[in-house]
């Protein structure tokens, strides 16, 4: 019996009592066959940043993996598919080679490129009663005496989760929901209780609608407390009725303290919007950043690096929009009440994950036109 796939297998281990097979791929996509089920029973997880070029088994249901990119990988394979934490690590430029876990359970020995055998303790992990194996609590994030030498920070649950497109009913997001419910539960019982109750944020997020650039992620806020709008390259015009009603419900109803306009380098939209080449429908929105070259065309074609002018048609995009944000009656009228109002203008950097604050803010309407508290 074969199984053919378009990705090579590096690393393999029968797992559930024989009942199923895992194997780690070149390109880090763990896949699972019942073992009675070849044909039919393949799943396949998106997990791994790079290739799993080896795996070992911690019981019937967790596996730990080793990466191209030297971590030591905690994955629970059943019920479902989960990253649980780190176990290791041979440093970045150092593939994993072999695990093995010796018979006692205490120590996870791994080999790798770094020309060292490195013994991790991870005894805590089977702590408990052996007898209630199955429900035994799987402990590395709470554990506060390995929280520091196990669970680094380099990769969260948050960057672990990717979607699966076999997963055609989307089983699995729910499943990601459901956990992420939990975890809040967990957390806080009353939060979500609380704030399905009343909305009550200070902030309207009006950014990109680029998938990279999630208002909430980037500003590490949770439910309730960020208003968000967002359409390609963060575009604010006033005769966009969608983009209106949202600031409208924003200041006046919710009465936020702050609306930042967040651009972002590498925008696709601002992109096409420099080019000429035509993408459909698309181009007639995206000629408002046209014009926005046009009225910084002295500035934008001063710069010779093409990188760069882009980047700075980026942050000036930002800024025409929060412009046209302040310049909006419904700004305007805010300000005229005394309602406490500021309007930030940012670019977010993909690469470093950092947001910048540009060279502009508006606190009344007297101040709408540049204020320069800061030149990064
Ligand atoms: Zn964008």
């Amino acid at each position: 019996m074969t199984t053919e796939l378009d990705d090579e297998l590096l690393s393999m281990e029968v797992i559930d009592n024989g009942n199923k097979v895992i194997a780690g791929s070149q390109s880090g996509a763990l896949y699972s066959w019942n073992w009675d089920g070849w044909k039919e029973s393949r799943r396949k997880w998106l997990g791994h940043p790079s290739s799993v070029d080896a795996m070992c088994k911690l019981d019937e249901q967790v596996i730990c993996t080793g990466g191209n990119d030297g971590l030591l990988r905690m994955i629970t394979v059943l019920p479902q598919y989960g990253f649980e934490g780190i176990l290791g690590d041979h440093g970045e430029d150092f593939p994993i080679e072999c695990i093995k876990l010796d018979h006692k359970q205490k120590y996870l020995a791994s080999c790798g490129h770094d020309l060292k055998l490195k013994f991790w303790n991870i005894e805590f992990l089977f702590k408990g009663d052996n007898s209630k194996k199955e429900k035994r609590k799987w402990i590395v994030i709470d554990d506060d005496k390995n929280k520091e030498k196990y669970a680094t920070p380099r990769f969260t649950k948050h960057t672990m989760n990717k979607f699966d497109p076999e997963d055609t009913n989307l089983d699995g997001i729910l499943a990601n929901n459901k956990k992420w419910a939990e975890e809040v539960m967990k957390e806080d019982p009353a939060f979500l209780k609380n704030i399905a109750l009343k909305q009550q944020p200070k902030i309207l997020w009006i950014g990109c609608s680029d998938s990279r650039v999630p208002a909430n992620v980037v500003t590490s806020l949770p439910p309730g407390e960020v208003f968000v709008h967002r359409n390609i390259a963060n575009v604010v015009t006033h005769a966009d009725l969608n983009c209106l009603s949202v600031l409208q419900y924003a200041v006046e109803v919710l009465k936020v303290e702050h609306i930042i306009v967040c651009g972002h380098y590498n925008c696709g939209g601002v992109t096409a919007a420099l080019g000429h080449q035509q993408y459909g429908l698309i181009d007639n929105w995206l000629r408002s950043i046209k014009d926005v070259y046009r009225l910084y065309k002295d500035e934008l074609e001063a710069i010779q690096d093409e990188e760069k002018r882009l980047y700075r048609l980026i942050e000036l995009n930002a800024i025409n929009s929060a412009k046209n944000v302040c310049h909006s009656t419904i700004v305007q009228n805010a300000w005229e009440r005394g309602q406490k109002l500021t309007v930030h203008a940012w670019a977010f950097n993909i690469e470093t994950g950092i947001a910048k604050r540009l060279e502009w803010m508006a606190k009344d309407r007297n101040k709408v036109d540049p204020i320069y508290i800061t030149t990064e």
